[in-house]
């Protein structure tokens, strides 16, 4: 079974084309700048083999459409390509950022499901509207290959009310659906899955946290299986401390601002998504950098480090305290694979709560690789899971066709 991903955001579309049987990538590319100057793609035939061929360049790509029809012929192009046509595929995997409380697992695609996902458009203004683009073009092109959504939110639909209500007048739950949904689902699904598998047991045997820190950071508790909690709330500016989001402030932040500087909500909005986090408190928004400059001795690089981890910690501490027990914390995405000193530094006080790094095995850690990190005499495990949203969101696409 052949299995096209798109992640269509408002001015990009990342693709992947996986063979399912063995789990193979036949190809994979970004086209970004989609509407604007300077729009380019970048294709890769043959990823991770000896007979990869990476195709790139810039050209003008002025809609969602021009650009899938791009992905289409870069796929199928005889020099670019690794499928005759589109006949070949089986079926597209889209995801879809949200899915409010309407999409707790992927669906078939079809005019209900194109509505029910311009229903939460609200909720994610910024992200939804690419989703359905992808969707929209690539019925257009490709007529009668079947479309499944699969959404960021998804995974975290079976946490309790007490995770996923806020503590404020419960009409706006009702009329607004105002409330914690979660993000990164897909990611965190994929990672618990990987540890239930390192582990030697099921999904539904396997309570764990994981931790996803990339450009965008969250976290989620996991009991056997299910979510129970996670960082992102409404929208994914929520906890974590994030490359130039804020993560948890108070509340109270916003009538200061108001008041003292005359901001409006929007320049808050903005502030807090855009200029916060460790470019707000540094200047740098990449980790690496920041690595840099703490070498050189920075002290507001050092600082944005360790409340980055503090916050890590912290939501280590309070999953911890939810969960019965916790068999394992699995660090992820780029920040969370590639980063020792981050993990040491989030896991330096938690002893007392049974989690104790090796140093050693924590430095040695291989990229791409499923590592433990933990001493043999830490009682809760410590994983390093490299995360494949592309790869789930396919499984899950694989999976929907084969029961439908
Ligand atoms: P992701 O969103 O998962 O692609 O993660 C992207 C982020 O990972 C970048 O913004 C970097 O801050 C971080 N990152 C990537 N490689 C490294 C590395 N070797 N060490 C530390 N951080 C890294």
């Amino acid at each position: 079974m052949i299995i096209l991903v798109l992640n269509s955001g408002s001015s990009s579309v990342k693709y992947q084309l996986l063979e399912m049987q063995d789990k193979t990538l036949l190809a994979s590319g970004l086209v970004e700048r989609i509407g604007q100057s300077g729009s380019a793609y970048k294709h890769e035939r043959l990823p991770g083999t000896d007979t990869s061929q990476v195709f790139s360049n810039e050209q003008d790509i002025p809609d969602h459409s021009t650009a899938l029809d791009l992905v289409v012929k870069l796929i199928t192009g005889e020099q670019t390509g690794v499928i005759k046509d589109v006949s070949s595929i089986n079926g597209i995997g889209h995801r879809i950022v949200h899915g409010g409380e309407d999409f707790n697992t992927p669906i078939l695609v079809d005019d209900d499901v194109v509505e029910g996902i311009r229903a939460q458009i609200p909720l994610a203004p910024l992200h939804n509207p690419g989703g359905l683009a992808g969707i929209e073009t690539a019925k257009r092109l490709m007529p009668g290959i079947p479309n499944v959504a699969v959404f960021d939110t998804a995974f975290h639909q079976t946490m309790p009310p007490e995770a996923y209500r806020m503590a404020i007048p419960a009409e706006l739950y009702s009329e607004l659906k105002i409330r914690r949904y979660g993000f990164h689902g897909t990611s965190h699904l994929y990672v618990a899955k990987q540890c239930a598998a390192t582990l030697g047991q099921t999904l539904e045997q396997t309570s764990c946290i994981t931790v996803h820190l990339g450009n965008g950071c969250s976290m989620a508790a996991v009991k056997q299986g299910r979510c129970v909690d996670t960082s992102m709330g409404l929208t994914p500016l929520a906890g974590l401390v994030m490359g130039t989001r804020s993560g948890d402030v108070d509340p109270a932040l916003h009538a200061f601002l108001t008041d003292k500087k005359g901001y409006s909500i929007q320049d808050i909005d903005n502030l807090l998504n855009k200029k916060s986090g460790l470019l707000g408190l540094c200047g740098d928004n990449d980790m690496r950098d920041i690595h840099a400059r703490i070498d050189k001795g920075d002290s507001d690089a050092e600082l944005a480090l360790k409340i980055f981890c503090r916050r890590v910690t912290q939501y280590i501490g309070q999953y911890m305290a939810i969960l019965d027990k916790t068999q394992a914390i699995c660090f992820t995405a780029g920040v969370g694979e590639n980063d020792e000193r981050v993990r040491e530094l989030s896991c330096a006080t938690l002893s007392g709560l049974g989690v104790v790094l090796d140093k050693k095995r924590n430095q040695e850690v291989r990229r791409g690789e499923i590592c433990e990190i933990s001493s043999p005499e830490s009682r809760v495990k410590v994983l390093v899971i490299p995360t494949n949203e592309e790869l789930e969101i396919a499984t899950q696409t694989a999976q929907v066709l084969s029961s439908s």
